[in-house]
């Protein structure tokens, strides 16, 4: 809408109604701006269908990053929120209904797997859970009729175990049901081809890349995410639109970044897996990892998160191994430029018992660990010091 302005208003006027600048359409800005505005002006010619109105529901700078994320990822459409685990929360809402039953993995994401089991139940939506890739426990646990999604991750949280993603679509498809995969680990540059229906990253991760932002995405199917879209709106889980810059400028060197991720990753899993001290190391970029062969199949990279096991001769608990490392910090998160690492029985078990941590490789022993972007020198100086 024409602005008014008059310089002749009195000074608080003028402070709240500056003379508002926009390139012309011939001469944009080349960086994307931040829409730092929760208002937008309403044209009354336009239906309101078309127009910004209010930051909850859209603004153009999540907008852009929406449409590039789709894009990129090969998908139908996107929908940006404040977090990964809003993602999941909100696809696993707009989808589901009382009366409804979804089945998830035992390997998942902590916090999604008690929202699950935990919070859906008081919503009438019924869950079960079972072990990754065992098709037929997975078979005899859908309910013809009632089972409306199944959702797993792949490489999982903490230990890397790869689901076999042709085998579980193939399955729901015979079943009539939906299919998301939180594909964090991963990266959002891979598993473009498999027809998921929903496909959920943690943008916090290497979308971003600094550790700066938290962000979620949800990408696929059209007529599904408008369903979803509602809800995440109603949830109030809007991103602002400075997050969503953030991410943008993040992904410019993402594929430099991520390869970088890689090689350092590949040369640390390659360094553990040869160490005395050590006990067991998840990489599925190893070949006597159990999902080697299926990741070889269904990975572009093996993503650069390696957990490991020390030897109980040598460490009681993995503290006393974090304690000694000087340039890798005792963090939670990944997919950051510095290496992180942490225990993983508080971050990741906590929730399970004794005989289901075990059957996830998880003990006082284990660590899962990011591998960052410093030089391999001094990631592998610093293990190796630590574990002398
Ligand atoms: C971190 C993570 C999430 C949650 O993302 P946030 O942005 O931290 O909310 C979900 N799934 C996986 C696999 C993750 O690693």
């Amino acid at each position: 809408m024409e602005q008014h302005t008059n310089k002749n208003w009195q000074l608080n006027t003028l402070l709240n109604h500056p003379q508002r600048v926009s390139p012309k359409d011939v001469n944009p800005s080349l960086l994307a701006p931040i829409y730092q505005s929760v208002k937008y002006v309403v044209s009354p010619d336009l239906s309101f269908g078309d127009q910004f109105i209010y930051g909850r529901v859209s603004n153009p700078t999540i907008r852009q990053l929406e449409i590039l994320l789709a894009d990129i990822q090969k998908r139908e459409d996107c929908i940006v929120v404040s977090s990964g685990l809003a993602a999941i929360t909100g696809m696993l809402i707009g989808l589901l209904k009382a009366g409804d039953h979804v089945i998830t993995f035992k390997e998942l994401y902590k916090p999604g797997r008690i929202f699950i089991r935990d919070t859906l139940p008081r919503f009438g939506i019924k869950s079960s859970v079972v072990a990754l890739n065992d098709f037929e426990a997975l078979e005899k646990s859908i309910i013809p009729g009632e089972t409306k999604l199944i959702h797993f991750e792949s490489p999982t949280n903490p230990n890397l175990m790869i689901a076999d993603i042709e085998s579980i679509i193939k399955m729901a498809r015979k079943y009539n049901v939906l299919v998301s995969m939180d594909g964090t680990f991963a990266g959002l540059h891979q598993h473009q081809e498999f027809d998921i229906d929903l496909m959920i990253h943690s943008l916090t991760k290497f979308a971003n890349g600094h550790g700066d932002v938290l962000a979620g995405s949800i990408s696929g199917k059209k007529s599904l995410l408008s369903q979803i879209r509602q809800i995440t709106i109603s949830l109030g889980a809007s991103l602002d639109p400075h997050g969503a810059y953030l991410v943008e400028r993040g992904l410019k060197t993402y594929s430099l970044r991520v390869s970088r991720h890689v090689q350092n990753a590949a040369a640390v899993s390659e360094f553990l897996s040869h160490h005395p001290k050590i006990k067991k190391v998840f990489y599925p970029g190893l070949n006597h990892h159990p999902g080697h062969e299926l990741a070889q199949r269904q990975m572009k990279d093996m993503g650069s998160v390696v957990s490991f096991i020390l030897d109980d001769q040598y460490f009681h608990q993995a503290e006393d191994f974090i304690r000694r490392l000087k340039l890798i910090q005792y963090a939670v998160s990944l997919g950051a430029t510095e290496s992180i690492i942490c225990p993983t029985q508080f971050f990741f078990g906590d929730d399970l018992n004794e005989v289901e941590k075990e059957q996830m490789g998880i003990g006082k022993n284990s660590l899962r660990f990011s591998v960052g972007l410093e030089d391999e020198r001094d990631i592998l100086a610093d293990l190796e010091q630590a574990l002398r």
